[in-house]
């Protein structure tokens, strides 16, 4: 069966077997925002949800189940109003909401209207939203930046520059070159553009999954991207990664593999280059050997969060070894 069969088959069945509509999330943290370190904004809105996770979508995304199907755009207001009352003062602000916030079916154009207004009274400096490259147009993008006070960000899951590894492992159903043009139209309107890369997509060994990271850092930012924000993998329920995990064929990346890729990347961009790992320190998520987890993870987070590379220097633990050995011979054990 194609991969995109595959994928639309364990949706079907996960979607048919929720219960509860999604909820929406909302939590502070620390960024890196013109040249310092800032306290920052998430929203997560929960709305009919991504249209590409739908129809099967990609091979490690179950935001989709955090979505509430018919869902109002009232709802969805309010949900932004709230998660602002929650939020306190911020100077960047995130607003996510797991699919695509130019697509109007899941932000209706008035919707999208008002949360500019809204944000125009918090004094934030920066407001980032979420689109596949599909739904961004001039239109949108001239709407967003004429309406905004604050520098507008708009965050593309780009996940590899490798048209292969973006189709064959992840089954994104978007070109490199749809990115650049994306890209293109954002620069032209005015909006900084930060690119999504993953770590470990399934079917690439550790190695491979490190090399195309470092290889897409690079490529993005010499394409004109404003800022690289790298996932690692967490194996999330109801997606094909969580049904190779539990056949045993899917590992999340090593921390390890996280400290290489970023620390690679960020020798060679100019660019902020930032990581928050999900459900990292556990199974599912980016892990190292459960002794040094939670040591390294705060490093990356330090990093993220100033850009200062020491961070990254210096760390140790005794799986290092059995994490050089996988880079080494996974190859081989397949
Ligand atoms: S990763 Fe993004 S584009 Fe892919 S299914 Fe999830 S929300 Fe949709
Ligand atoms: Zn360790």
């Amino acid at each position: 069966m194609q991969l995109q069969g595959v994928v639309r088959s364990i949706r079907r069945r996960a979607l048919s077997e929720l219960r509860s509509h999604g909820k929406f999330a909302a939590w502070r943290e620390r960024d890196f925002l013109h040249g310092r370190s800032v306290p920052a904004g998430v929203i997560v809105l929960s709305t009919r949800g991504c249209a590409w996770a739908l129809r099967g979508g990609c091979t490690m995304c179950g935001y989709v189940y955090d979505s509430s199907r018919g869902v109002s755009q009232a709802e969805v207001l309010r949900q932004f109003k709230e998660g602002v009352a929650r939020l306190g003062d911020v100077a960047y602000l995130k607003v996510f909401n797991s699919g695509s916030f130019f697509d109007s079916d899941e932000i209706a154009p008035e919707t999208r209207r008002e949360i500019y207004r809204i944000v125009n009274t918090l004094g934030v400096e920066r407001l980032q939203v979420e689109s596949r490259p599909e739904y961004i147009s001039r239109e949108v993008l001239e709407e967003a930046t004429s309406l905004l006070e604050p520098e507008l960000e708009v965050g593309i899951g780009l996940e590899s520059t490798s048209d292969y590894v973006r189709e064959v492992c992840i089954n994104k159903g978007f070109t490199l070159k749809e990115f650049r043009r994306a890209l293109r139209l954002c620069r032209g309107a005015g909006a900084r553009v930060k690119a999504y890369l993953l770590i470990k997509p399934p079917f690439l060994t550790e190695a491979e999954a490190v090399e195309d990271a470092v290889r897409s850092g690079t490529k993005a930012a010499r394409l004109g991207v404003d800022r690289l924000s790298f996932n690692p993998v967490n194996v999330q329920r109801g997606t094909l990664v969580e049904e190779l995990f539990k056949k045993r064929e899917y590992r999340p990346p090593w921390l390890w593999s996280v400290v290489a890729v970023v620390r690679r990347v960020k020798e060679h961009v100019g660019i902020p280059v930032v990581c928050s790992p999900s459900g990292a320190g556990n199974r599912r998520g980016a892990h190292n050997c459960g002794r040094c987890d939670s040591r390294i993870l705060s490093a990356i987070r330090s990093f993220s969060a100033t850009q200062e590379i020491e961070h990254l220097h210096g760390l140790d633990c005794e799986c290092m070894r059995s994490w050089r050995e996988e880079l080494a011979l996974e190859v081989f054990l397949r």
